[in-house]
């Protein structure tokens, strides 16, 4: 006896007005399949169920009784309303206490038979029990907030777990009509509930043990459809073509050999993975993943050689203006290590180098390798035969970017993406699960570790005599101050509030904000009259920014005071001194990025953290503590959860598999199955109750 079906609008349910129907929808709850799939984030466990006198002070516990005597009162201090009732069973009465719920009284009157959970506390006219959950007993009828595991959802203002649980447990048994969707082989092999059992245990479990496995099926599966989404994903790009580029030993070896330094191992490895994905029809889709300074850039160019060598197009893009020149120069210099070649000439083969960004258009019809912007993308160039497309300091090429370049191009261009923020091992598995990856995971001889160290306000004069002594010595300093405008990121953490990032919010808004001028005034009227000091940020035209980079670059600035603009790919082998401000501010990754800026060359380097509040906080620490951007993305994960990391929060992924991120196990018996499956069946033809799920899936994901 079903009264409702899945597809039934909560707006049909009993008793519900457009106020509550609004509610509902804020929870993004239309339907009754969407109630039936409002998990709980967690359960009261008021299964205990006791008389009266087994009470103990500060446990949680569920009695049941009679209400004696039930009234409304006010404190007089706090102005706040407490609702007194005396309720009583077989072994005695005691004292039970609301706050703030006047409205109680209409359903609890004296006489009821209630179901009372709480937690039974003192107070100054002895104890009572505080707050608890209640309902009124009824004869044939199972408790729903009381006495057992009662779930606790996510909630909207004027729509607690109570309504929830109550319309919940109404249109529970509509799951009957829910089919399963999971093939029933794997259902057993990874011991999982059916879908029936799941929904009625994630709901209203006896135990925390069913409760877990209801919650580990949903999790199984949304893993499961995610990895279904990746390798199909992968697999329907396999099935484009791309240019073959032959792998030219001769070019390569002779290009290696002009280079000034000799490659890491890493680098060797990661190029030949790159050669071999060149080598193939099928597109490349591989991320090129190396801390700060691994040294990704010559990797890029080797790529970049092969193909322009074999006469077609090859694209570098980076995400900035200043970073573009910067490959520029070095892309040509790489390319073109005899003063004796004319031109971009490289071992007798022409190749030209053009420059494309929102500012300059320097290319032409002859041009192979371009560098550039992602103006490269907006049209303004003709490709006719680009072969491969380099992404800088991004994880993925987004799905629109490859729109784009695809209505210029008839045949799919290899993508290869370069970053260097370190992907744990769990996303490589998921949500960059698509994408092959290589590794730099060793730094070029002779690096020095940068010294990091969190300086008290006391100490920052001497930090600025540190400065001038290495700046008397021939090195120079980056001096680094949050944005000029306050800009407030208050990314939400997986489930729930994240207390670190809501302290930064407000700490961002109350602390004066030291503008880059202020600073760079500061620093060469007051500190280093004797210095030349320069600044730059975002609101500086690309031509003056070009001009100042290339200054610095030629040591015609001894300090350059920045904003985030210098953050990513930087490459001035001469700086020594990173210095922060506000480094509280900043996420560790990006600062990862700012210290990357320093230690490039021979010199020892050093980070200097200062904070605005003078607290030091568990991101600094971190700081101070860890060089290796792998232990420190481990140590993030630590700090705020997978759910911080770039790309996953965009990534729309549904709450169970986001919080499953962590779970190396569960993501590789799911990328396993997940395989297996799809080695069977690649349409999932035998599985349309599946396949149904994962076309509903992947309107929902958005991996960029
Ligand atoms: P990132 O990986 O951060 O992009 P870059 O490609 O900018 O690093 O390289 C950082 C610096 O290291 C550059 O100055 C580059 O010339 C140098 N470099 C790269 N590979 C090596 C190597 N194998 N040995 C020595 N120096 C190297
Ligand atoms: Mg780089």
């Amino acid at each position: 006896m079903i009264k409702y079906t899945i597809e039934t609008p909560i707006a049909k349910l009993p008793r519900i007005n457009e106020k509550y129907l609004k509610r509902f929808h804020k929870l993004g709850l239309n339907t009754v399949r969407d109630l039936l799939y409002h998990f709980p984030n967690r359960y009261d466990d008021f299964s205990k169920i006791i008389t009266i006198d087994k009470l103990k002070l500060n446990e949680t516990a569920t009695i049941q009784g009679e209400i004696l005597k039930i009234d409304n009162t006010r404190t007089f201090k706090k102005r706040m309303s407490l609702t007194e009732a005396l309720v009583k069973d077989q072994t005695g009465s005691t004292k039970v206490i609301w706050f703030n719920q006047p409205f109680l009284i209409k359903n609890l009157a004296e006489g009821k038979r209630v179901s009372l959970s709480g937690k039974y506390a003192i107070g100054p006219k002895g104890p009572y029990l505080s707050n608890p959950s209640y309902e009124l007993l009824t004869l044939g009828k199972t408790t729903t907030h009381t006495a057992g595991f009662v779930p606790v959802y996510p909630e909207t203002i004027g729509l607690g777990s109570r309504f929830l649980r109550y319309y919940i447990k109404l249109i529970l048994p509509t799951m009957a009509l829910i089919e399963e969707s999971l093939p029933s082989e794997i259902l057993k092999t990874h011991n999982l509930p059916n879908i029936q059992t799941a929904l009625k245990n994630i709901h209203f479990p006896r135990n925390f043990k069913s409760a877990e496995e209801a919650r580990k099926r949903f999790a199984f599966e949304e893993l499961f459809l995610l990895q279904l989404f990746v390798l199909k994903q992968k697999n329907k790009l396999q099935q484009q073509s791309s240019f073959k580029i032959p792998f030219n030993k001769d070019l390569i070896q002779t290009f290696v050999k002009s280079l000034p330094f000799t490659l890491t191992d890493a680098q060797r490895k990661s190029t030949w993975e790159i050669i071999q994905d060149l080598e193939k029809s099928q597109p490349m889709n591989r991320l090129l993943q190396g801390d700060v300074g691994s040294g990704k850039t010559v990797v890029a160019a080797t790529a970049l050689l092969e193909v322009a060598d074999t006469g077609y197009q090859a694209a570098f893009m980076a995400p900035t203006e200043i970073l573009a020149q910067q490959h520029f120069k070095e892309i040509k210099k790489l390319l073109n290590p005899s003063p004796l070649v004319k031109g971009d000439r490289v071992n007798g083969f022409d190749i030209e180098i053009g420059l494309l960004t929102g500012d300059e258009k320097n290319v032409s019809n002859k041009t192979k390798i371009f560098v550039g912007t992602h103006a490269l993308l907006q049209g303004s160039v003709k490709f006719n035969n680009l072969a491969l497309v380099i992404v800088d300091e991004q994880h993925r090429f987004g799905v629109e970017q490859r729109a784009t370049l695809l209505r210029n191009t008839k045949i799919v261009p290899h993508l290869l993406s370069m970053t260097a923020t370190p992907i744990p091992r769990t996303l490589a598995l998921t949500i960059y699960g698509d994408l092959d990856i290589s590794l730099l995971n060793e730094m070029p001889k002779g690096r020095q570790k940068i010294i990091t160290k969190i300086i008290p306000p006391e100490q920052r004069i001497q930090a600025y005599e540190f400065i001038r002594r290495e700046v008397k010595t021939g090195r120079q300093a980056f001096v680094i101050c949050p944005r000029i405008e306050p800009q407030v990121n208050s990314p939400s953490a997986v489930n729930g509030v994240n207390p670190q990032l809501e302290i930064d919010t407000r700490k961002l808004l109350w602390a004066e904000v030291k503008a880059v001028k202020e600073e760079y005034e500061k620093l060469s009227e007051k500190i280093f009259p004797d210095l030349k000091i320069d600044m730059i940020h975002g609101k500086i035209k690309a031509k003056e920014k070009e001009k100042i980079m290339s200054d610095f670059r030629n040591k015609k600035t001894d300090i350059l005071v920045s904003t985030s603009v210098i953050e990513v790919g930087i490459d001035i082998p001469n700086a020594t001194v990173m210095m922060i401000e506000g480094a509280d501010r900043f996420g560790l990754a990006q600062l990862h990025q700012f210290r990357g800026r320093v230690g490039r060359g021979k010199h020892q380097s050093y980070c200097f953290l200062f904070s605005t509040s003078g607290e030091t906080t568990s991101r600094l620490r971190a700081m101070q503590k860890h060089d290796n951007g792998f232990e420190l993305a481990e140590k993030d994960m630590e700090i705020r959860g997978p759910g911080q990391f770039y790309g996953v929060q965009q990534s729309g992924l549904p709450d169970l598999a986001m919080a499953s991120l962590k779970d190396i196990d569960l993501i590789k018996s799911t990328r396993h199955e997940a395989l297996e499956l799809l080695k069977k069946d690649l349409e999932l033809r035998s599985y349309p109750l599946l396949a149904a799920k994962l076309s509903q899936f992947k309107k929902t994901i958005h991996l960029e």
